[in-house]
């Protein structure tokens, strides 16, 4: 795993995935997120909104290191990628049941990229007028044009690349994996 090679082959033909940030890296980013938000919220509690399905593992791996009382919910969106890699059109499959008006809210996502699936997040969470509304997400692309919405918190910054694995799929695979991987065409 530390010789930059991944367990799991590519299953798309004229693919490779190449490791980018090993499990281990992960959590340690992980821990120090999970101080940083309770140093904020202290123990107060918090409506955690995670986005399905690509924060899954995030999600999950960030929940069991904070300490205050909170509740969970589970949005979902797809954002019509399947094969392509670059942003399109989004739509919502499962939305909020929770309601959050006068409560804290930390909205959680595996990645900001055009910013559009946290900005449509956001705007129904805010319609509600919670006490405040955070946003953390694992990754953040730097790229060219500026994202739709910031994140208050982000674990990694990384290239303009496609990434797979810890809950981010292609073509709905490769979410098991449990470092984060770049698919690169061979
Ligand atoms: P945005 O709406 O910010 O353009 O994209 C956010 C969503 O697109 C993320 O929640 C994630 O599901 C998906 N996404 C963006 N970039 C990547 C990527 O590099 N790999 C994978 N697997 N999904 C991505
Ligand atoms: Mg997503």
């Amino acid at each position: 795993m530390s010789n930059g090679r991944i367990g799991h082959g590519s299953s798309h033909p004229g693919y490779e995935l190449a490791m980018l940030i090993p499990r281990a890296e992960i959590q340690r980013r992980v821990a120090a997120l999970a101080r940083r938000i309770h140093r904020i919220y202290d123990n107060q509690p918090l409506v955690v909104i995670g986005v399905m399905s690509g924060a899954l593992f995030f999600l999950s791996d960030l929940l069991r290191r904070l300490e205050q009382p909170l509740q969970v919910e589970l949005v979902t969106l797809r954002s019509y990628r399947g094969k392509s890699t670059k942003p399109s059109k989004i739509q919502w499959i499962h939305r909020m049941q929770a309601d959050v008006a006068g409560k804290h809210v930390l909205l959680v996502d595996d990645i900001l990229d055009s910013g559009q699936t946290l900005a449509t997040v956001l705007r129904t969470i805010r319609r509600q007028k919670p006490l405040s509304c955070r946003t953390c997400v694992l990754l953040r692309k730097e790229r060219a044009e500026k994202p739709k919405v910031e994140a208050d918190w982000i674990g990694f910054p990384i290239a303009d690349v496609f990434v797979v694995g810890y809950g981010l799929d292609f073509d709905g695979l490769y979410r098991n994996i449990p470092d984060i991987a770049v698919l690169q065409q061979k």
